[in-house]
Formats: C-alpha cells, sequence, structure tokens
C-alpha cells in the first residue's frame, strides 16, 4: 500500500486510487462542492472570482471542479477557462466543442488502424511468462 502527504493538509494517508488528499479533505471538498455548486443556482451569473471570494475557497478549485465538468459556467469568458489546444473560451470542461469533436475524429482513424505489431509483442510475452511459471 502506498502512502502519501495529503495536499491539503499535509497528514499522512493510504494512496488506493491515486489520490492526492486524504478522505477527511476529499469529505471537507464534497461538502464545499455542494455549497459553491448551491451558490451558482441562487447566483447564476456570478464570476469565477465572486464565486471564489463568497464560498472561501480558491479559484483554482473552481476551475478545477469546471474542467472535470462538474461545474458549468454562465457565460464562457477569457477570464473564466479556456480550450486547452485552441485557447477559445469555453464553459465547461477541457476542450471546446470543435476540438472535441477533432480529437474524437483522430481516436476513431487511430483506433480502427489495424496493430498486428502490438499483437505479437503480446503473445511473446504471454510464452515468456509460461515458460518462468514452469521453471519455477
Ligand atoms: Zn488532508
Ligand atoms: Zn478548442
Amino acid at each position: 500500500m502506498d502512502v502519501r502527504n495529503c495536499k491539503m493538509c499535509g497528514r499522512l494517508f493510504n494512496v488506493l486510487n491515486n489520490e492526492r488528499i486524504c478522505p477527511a479533505c476529499q469529505k471537507k471538498l464534497e461538502d464545499k462542492f455542494h455549497e459553491v455548486k448551491e451558490y451558482l443556482e441562487e447566483h447564476p451569473g456570478a464570476s469565477v472570482e465572486q464565486t471564489a471570494t463568497d464560498n472561501d475557497i480558491s479559484t483554482k478549485q473552481i476551475r478545477q471542479w469546471v474542467r472535470e465538468e462538474r461545474l458549468i459556467l454562465s457565460t464562457a469568458t477569457e477570464a473564466g477557462i479556456v480550450c486547452e489546444k485552441c485557447g477559445k473560451p469555453i464553459r465547461t470542461g477541457r476542450f471546446c466543442e470543435r476540438c472535441k469533436e477533432r480529437m474524437a475524429n483522430e481516436f476513431q482513424n487511430a483506433y480502427q488502424k489495424p496493430e498486428p505489431k502490438m499483437e505479437n509483442l503480446r503473445s511473446t510475452r504471454d510464452r515468456d511468462r509460461m515458460r518462468y511459471l514452469k521453471n519455477e
């Protein structure tokens, strides 16, 4: 089991799924998320900065939630978040619709290409493993 220092409180905790913060801070963050969500329902159109100040949380955390598509900004502005590929202001996620579509197409093309080399590699590895087990 892996242990790591919590990014928020600095305490050591057991890492289960590569998380960066301890269970206690995760819970706190989750409560905060619901606070922010309710705040945004009452204050549609509040800016990232305003939301951060009023909820006593960092703008970085709010942006992260937006990147994770858990929050959606009311308007797309340069001051909010921008597409990681082309820099266009977006309301949620990491990429704008156009870049997302383009990446989906690229992914599909890559996926459709046959890759016999990968297959060979895998079967060689399996053979190696079997030999190793037999000798044991
Ligand atoms: Zn913590
Ligand atoms: Zn884009």
